[in-house]
């Protein structure tokens, strides 16, 4: 296996690992540390080139700083990255990895992405201790989904409050995109609080099962971004709020699961000039890596940890939304400003 340091301004420390002879190539990426050792998921793809799979190392790994930040957890940002397809991963491959990973000396704990299942971690865990999502063990966390939906829910709630006036959701109409984990657990609660659901994902037999068992409306998945609803939850994929989709969007706010929602950074101020209250998705889908956190941190009472840290993500994203309407801003760009602010002030 061959490291490489890699140097990158913009990162507290880059590794390419390579290894010709299993056919692995990756990289981790180690934004900051400021917080505390970083963490985020390894992620295994087909990339079209070495480049395109370090800029999504890169990406990945700052935006694992605002959100492990964001969610006052005393975790940096980091994320790692194997080119390849998923579905031919192979042990040695995995093995390989995580002793590049030892090499950091827990300056980064990794965790499942896309493309990585809890025996994955599993395996990564009998060469390094370094990694979190294990499907058992003494602190394992498990499933991250429920907590993650339990997040959005609340960030619902505080999304209505600023943008309706109150917190209240029985009656409102909310549009769902994206009917997996994290979708299925969110429409419970949702149901639950008396909400008007329209659904939508591409598999269309989920949609059926799940409407019919909320008495739900249903749209195609391009069509749910123009359906008219109170509140957009995207909880499928990213850059899904875009130059073209936001002028189409016939709702009065956006708040979801799904990670990198914005395609860009202007596309915050885009919703912000149609009146459209975003609430910034790593701040509302935190729960998912405070879940994992527990696991980091060996946190003893979960239930209580999580509980703590939901509330102040709650508290969290009112701040957000009352400073952005103080500056009249773009929410997305609040948030950011807060996690710098934070970032420099544990420098200071
Ligand atoms: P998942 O793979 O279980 O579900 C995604 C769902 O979206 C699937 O049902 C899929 O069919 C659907 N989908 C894909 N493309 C679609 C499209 N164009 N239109 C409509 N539906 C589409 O994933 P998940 O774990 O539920 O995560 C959902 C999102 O939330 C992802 O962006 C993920 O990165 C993010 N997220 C998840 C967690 C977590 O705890 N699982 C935590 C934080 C963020």
């Amino acid at each position: 296996m061959q490291i490489t340091r890699l140097a990158t301004p913009t990162h507290e420390t880059v590794l390419r690992v390579h290894d010709a002879s299993i056919g692995l190539t990756g990289f981790i990426a180690v934004h900051s540390t400021k917080l505390g050792p970083a963490a985020g998921g390894l992620r295994m793809r087909p990339y079209d080139s070495e480049d395109a799979a370090l800029t999504d190392a890169l990406r990945l790994s700052e935006g694992m700083t605002y959100k492990n930040a964001a969610a006052g957890l005393p975790l940096g940002g980091g994320k790692a990255v194997i080119m390849g397809n998923a579905s031919q991963k192979t042990s040695a491959q995995l093995l390989t990895f995580a002793r590049a990973i030892n090499t950091l000396e827990g300056k980064y704990w990794t965790a499942e992405d896309m493309g990585m299942s809890p025996s994955d971690m599993a395996l990564l865990a009998t060469e390094t201790k370094y990694v979190a999502g294990l499907p058992d063990g003494p602190h394992a966390s498990g499933d991250p989904s429920p907590i993650t939906a339990r997040g959005i829910f609340e960030s619902i709630k505080v999304t209505a409050k600023h943008r309706f006036g109150n917190n209240v959701l029985t009656g409102r109409t909310i549009a769902v995109q994206g009917l997996g984990h994290v979708g299925t657990y969110l429409c419970e609660f949702l149901h639950e609080a008396g909400v008007n659901l329209i659904l939508a994902d591409i598999d269309a037999k989920r949609v059926a099962e799940l409407a019919a068992k909320y008495n739900a409306q249903t749209a195609g998945p391009d069509d749910i971004l123009t359906v008219k609803a109170d509140i957009f939850v995207p909880c499928a994929i990213g850059a899904i709020l875009n130059k073209d989709s936001i002028g189409k969007l016939n709702v009065a706010a956006v708040c979801g699961g799904a990670n990198n929602q914005l395609a860009t950074a202007e596309d915050g101020v885009r919703l912000h000039a149609r009146d459209i209250l975003y609430a910034p998705d790593f701040v509302a889908n935190a729960g998912g890596i405070i879940n994992v956190a527990t696991e980091v941190l060996a946190i003893d009472n979960r239930a209580a940890y999580v509980d703590e840290k939901l509330a102040a993500v709650v508290d969290t994203l009112g701040r957000i939304f009352s400073r952005a309407k103080t500056l009249d801003c773009s929410p997305a760009d609040v948030a950011v400003a807060i996690v710098d602010e934070m970032l420099a002030d544990k420098a200071a």
